[in-house]
C-alpha cells in the first residue's frame, strides 16, 4: 500500500515521481477510503498528477469514478491513455475523452511512445527551472560543486577560494574531512559550495577510493548548477575525468575545467595541446567548455577561475526571444537545409526556447524521427556561435507539426 517514490527524467524534465498503490488492490467496500487516503496524501505535495487509463481495456467504472473524485481535488490533472501502441487502443483512446479531463495523452509506457508529448505537457508545471527564478536569495545563489579524482587538489582549491582552513588537506588520500556547506560571495554574487561531503566521505577504504570518488562526484553534480572539474596538470582528462565530465553535460549542468598544479607542470604547451585534443575528441558535444589553468596551492589564477564560473552561469541562464530565434533559423535553413529522408525533404518549421538552465529548445519538424542527429548538432553549433552559448549543454525537443503559432 505504500506510495513509491523515485527520481524521474523525461527529455529535459527532471522530477520526483510518486506512484500510488493500484486501486484494484483495495477491498471493494474500502475503495473510496483507500482512494482518498492514498491520493490525497500524494496529491497534497504534487505539482501535477497523471491519471493513467488502459486504452486497450477501455474505460472501467473505476476510471470514471476516480476521474470524478480527482477532478474535485486541487492538483492539476492530466489524463494519460497507456498501451497506445497499435490500433487496438484507438477505441479506448476516443472513449477516454468521456472522462471530461481534456484531450488524453496517448502513450505506450512499454514502447516509449508519446514521451515527448508527455514531457511537453508536463513542462508548464516544471518549478525547478523557471518558476521562482526571480524571487528568492537561494535562486540567485550559484550552486557550485568542485569535483575530481582524489588528490587533484579539490580541498586545497576550496580552502583557497573561501580563504580559510576549514577543510583539512593532506598529501595522502583518505584524510578525514568535515562536511561543510560553504557560502561566500564573489563580485557580489552569492555562491554556495554544495556537497563537500563527497570530499569527506571518500575515506578510509583506500582500495575502493577511485570508485567512491566518482560516485561522489556524480552525487555532487546533481546538487550543483555549475561544476568545476579539477584535473591534475600531470594527467589531463583521463578516463575517469571524462566519465565525470560527460555526466555533468548529460545532467545539463554548466562545466568549468580547472587544470590544477600548473606550477608543477614543466611543459605548458604540451599540456595545453593535450587538453584541447582531449576536449575535441572526447567531449565534442559541447564546444567551448571553459578551461582555466590554476595553482590552488599558490593561489594562482583563482579569480580567472571564478570569473569563468560566473560567465558560464550567465550563459547557462540565457534566454533568447522566439523572434530572434526564428529570424536566425531562416538564415541557417537557407544556408544548409536538413537532408532528405525517405525521399522527402525534412522541414524544420519553428524554434522556440522552452526553458533555460540549461537552454532547451523545442523544434517543430515535419518528420521529427527523420531529423538527423548531425543536423541537430549543426543547429546547436550555430546557436552557440550566434547567441554566445559556448560551453553549456543545449537540449533539443524535436516535435511534429507546423509552426504552432501560425494562424
Ligand atoms: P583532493 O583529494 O582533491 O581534495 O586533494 P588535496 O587538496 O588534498 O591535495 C592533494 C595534494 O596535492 C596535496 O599534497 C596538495 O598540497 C597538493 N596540491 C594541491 N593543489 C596543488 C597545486 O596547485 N600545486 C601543487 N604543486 N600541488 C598541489
Amino acid at each position: 500500500r505504500d506510495r513509491r517514490v523515485g527520481e524521474g527524467r523525461l527529455g529535459a524534465l527532471e522530477f520526483t515521481v510518486v506512484d500510488t498503490a493500484g486501486l484494484e488492490e483495495a477491498p471493494p467496500d474500502r475503495i473510496e477510503f483507500e482512494m482518498l487516503q492514498q491520493t490525497r496524501r500524494a496529491l497534497a505535495d504534487a505539482d501535477v498528477a497523471l491519471l493513467v487509463v488502459d486504452a486497450r481495456a477501455g474505460l472501467t467504472p473505476m476510471d470514471r469514478h476516480f476521474a470524478r473524485t480527482l477532478r474535485r481535488l486541487p492538483a492539476p490533472l492530466l489524463l494519460v491513455a497507456n498501451k497506445c501502441e497499435g490500433r487496438a487502443a484507438e477505441p479506448g483512446l476516443i472513449e477516454a475523452h468521456e472522462l471530461g479531463l481534456g484531450e488524453p495523452l496517448a502513450i505506450s509506457a512499454e514502447h516509449g511512445i508519446g514521451m515527448a508529448e508527455l514531457a511537453e505537457a508536463l513542462l508548464p508545471y516544471d518549478k525547478g527551472a523557471d518558476a521562482g527564478e526571480q524571487d528568492d536569495q537561494l535562486e540567485r545563489t550559484i550552486q557550485l560543486a568542485i569535483v575530481g579524482r582524489p588528490n587533484v587538489g579539490k580541498s586545497t582549491l576550496l580552502n583557497a577560494l573561501v580563504e580559510d582552513e576549514r577543510v583539512v588537506t593532506g598529501p595522502e588520500p583518505g584524510v578525514t574531512r568535515d562536511a561543510i556547506a560553504v557560502d561566500w560571495s564573489y563580485r557580489g554574487k552569492p555562491i554556495r559550495l554544495v556537497d563537500t561531503a563527497g570530499m569527506r566521505r571518500r575515506a578510509r577504504v583506500s582500495d575502493r577510493l577511485e570508485k567512491l570518488s566518482t560516485s561522489d562526484a556524480l552525487n555532487a553534480v546533481r546538487l550543483a548548477q555549475v561544476v568545476v572539474l579539477v584535473l591534475d596538470g600531470a594527467a589531463i582528462l583521463d578516463k575517469q575525468d571524462l566519465t565525470i565530465a560527460r555526466h555533468v553535460i548529460e545532467e545539463g549542468r554548466a562545466l568549468v575545467i580547472a587544470v590544477n598544479k600548473w606550477d608543477a607542470v614543466d611543459d605548458h604547451q604540451a599540456a595545453l595541446r593535450r587538453l584541447s585534443d582531449r576536449l575535441e575528441t572526447s567531449l565534442p558535444q559541447v564546444r567551448g567548455i571553459p578551461t582555466v589553468t590554476i595553482s590552488a596551492l599558490r593561489r594562482q589564477r583563482l579569480e580567472t577561475l571564478l570569473d569563468a564560473v560566473l560567465a558560464i552561469y550567465e550563459t547557462w541562464n540565457t534566454r533568447i526571444s522566439t523572434g530572434r530565434l526564428n529570424r536566425w533559423l531562416e538564415g541557417v535553413l537557407a544556408a544548409h537545409p536538413p537532408p532528405m529522408a525517405k525521399g522527402r525533404r525534412v522541414r524544420v518549421r519553428y524554434l522556440t526556447q522552452v526553458k533555460a538552465r540549461p537552454p532547451t529548445f523545442a523544434l517543430w519538424v515535419s518528420q521529427p524521427e527523420a531529423l538527423a542527429e548531425s543536423y541537430i548538432r549543426y543547429l546547436a553549433n550555430g546557436l552557440r556561435e550566434s547567441f554566445g552559448l559556448a560551453g553549456v549543454p543545449l537540449r533539443f525537443l524535436p516535435r511534429k507539426g507546423k509552426n504552432p503559432y501560425a494562424s
